[in-house]
């Protein structure tokens, strides 16, 4: 891990557009492929005249490493830096969002499949590891940092927080709140400290079950909710000490990696919402256009001083402190290769193009 800057500052926000391979249905009811790559450009092609180029677009034979590698992988080493990183999957429903995070429930019991989060959790850990016997080289003078590690895991639904690690506890009212130093908080939801992957993973599959058993009684809520896995990172050491012995200053960094899987973005209408689903889709499409919204204004550089709309839905709120400044954000736009989801990858591909 080098000590600069990983990844360049002028650019807070990338977007990878990622295209999954046709499912069994598809290739049974015979479904043309309308998306292709360019090849040797970051660029999809929709139908034969809808071009659009992001940071990295990947073919439905992308493998999951070298979408780690080729997009994570630096987020992971910056947040042992101390800076704040997001990771979120957007798309319809079906589209290879809960595959490319890892977050399913079903633990990846093939090694080449495991998604994004499994793999920046044994990541953090190694990198913690190479920490520690790499940095008393490099500065012999000052202490080893120390890290500590913890874990929450939320579901935003109908702009509720639910709380996927104590998913019994219905008693607590979740409150956002901002610190005084500008981190935002979640007042009554569980931190989990973790000093092992084993930990972690036992932590995301906890969660993925606890949602899914949500979902099964209340009609599919997880493609209508977004789940937030977080990792927090605090990195300690002593600097050089002072000729005053007592006066040891203490480094403390500290830092957070959100991994979101975002609710289906398909549209309200196509839900055919009538009453409460249709509150369901109103406040789902509330989270994601306004993170539409700050995204595009964090793209902006004219705009982004000016004002970035977090305020406007409990899912921007939340990721105030990780989005734009400081932060690194990777938006990773699913799509499915058929001419069925046409539309919905159109939309999902001006959606994202917003971003850039
Ligand atoms: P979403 O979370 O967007 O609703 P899923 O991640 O659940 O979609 O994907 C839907 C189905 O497609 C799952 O069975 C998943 O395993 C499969 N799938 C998605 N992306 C890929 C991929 N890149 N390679 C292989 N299978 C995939
Ligand atoms: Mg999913």
């Amino acid at each position: 891990i080098s000590e600069e800057d990983p990844i360049k500052k002028d650019s807070s926000v990338r977007v990878a557009v990622r295209i999954r391979p046709q499912n069994s249905r598809e290739l049974m009811d015979m479904c043309r492929i309308c998306t292709s790559v360019t090849i040797g450009e970051p660029q999809i092609l929709l139908g034969s005249d809808k071009a659009f180029t992001f940071d990295f677009v990947y073919d439905c034979s992308s493998k999951q490493d070298q979408i780690y590698d080729e997009t994570v992988r630096a987020l992971v080493e910056s947040t042992l830096q101390g800076y704040n990183a997001t990771v979120l999957a957007y798309g319809q429903t079906g589209s290879g969002k809960t595959y490319t995070m890892g977050t399913g429930f079903e633990r990846e019991s093939d090694d080449v499949k495991l998604g994004i989060v499994p793999r920046a959790i044994q990541h953090i850990f190694a990198g913690i590891e190479d920490f520690a016997t790499t940095a008393s080289e490099m500065s012999p003078a000052n202490g080893n940092p120390q890290f500590s590690l913890a874990v929450q895991y939320i579901e935003l639904y109908n702009e509720d927080i639910f709380d996927l690690l104590d998913p019994f506890n219905k008693n607590t009212s979740f409150k956002i709140h901002e610190a005084a130093n500008g981190q935002i908080e979640i007042t009554g939801a569980s931190i989990k400290p973790i000093s092992h992957p084993q930990d972690a993973l036992k932590f995301l599959q906890q969660g993925a079950l606890a949602r899914t058993t949500a979902s099964t009684k209340m009609n599919d809520q997880s493609s209508r909710s977004h789940a937030l896995f977080t990792i927090f990172v605090r990195r300690q050491r002593l600097l050089t000490p002072t000729n005053d012995a007592l006066d040891n200053d203490l480094e403390t960094l500290t830092s957070k990696f959100h991994f979101v899987d975002l609710a289906g973005s398909e549209r309200l209408k196509r839900t055919l919402a009538t009453g409460e689903r249709a509150r369901e889709g109103i406040s789902i499409n509330c989270g994601l256009l306004s993170l539409g919204n700050c995204i595009s204004a964090l793209g902006d550089k004219s705009k982004r001083a000016l004002h970035v709309p977090y305020r406007d839905s409990k899912l921007t709120r939340l990721l105030q402190d990780s989005l734009g400044g400081n932060s690194r954000t990777l938006m990773i736009a699913c799509v499915s290769p058929s001419d069925r989801d046409f539309m919905e990858t159109l939309n999902t591909l001006k959606y994202a193009n917003r971003a850039r």
